[in-house]
């Protein structure tokens, strides 16, 4: 038997998590958006196994494997609400 290290399903509150059991969540509303911003939320989430919050070591990681990141959260925000 092989371990989920994905889980999608309905999240009320945000995009997408990364739990205390290092696996991934994904809110099942992203399959409405577009794969750039999937790879956002993904990278975020990702980001969280090496800094579990949003501080500088986070915003660094996230700065150089996905430069534009902040223009994506924005758009995720902007357009599917
Ligand atoms: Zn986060």
């Amino acid at each position: 038997m092989t371990s989920r290290t994905l889980d999608i399903r309905p999240m009320s509150k945000r995009w997408g998590s990364f739990t205390s059991n290092r696996r991934i969540v994904l809110n099942v509303d992203l399959v409405r958006a577009s794969p750039r911003l999937i790879d956002y939320v993904i990278c975020h989430e990702l980001a969280h196994a090496f800094y579990p919050d949003h501080g500088e070591g986070w915003r660094n990681l996230l700065d150089t494997v996905m430069p534009d990141w902040m223009t994506r959260k924005a758009e995720l925000e902007s357009s599917l609400r």
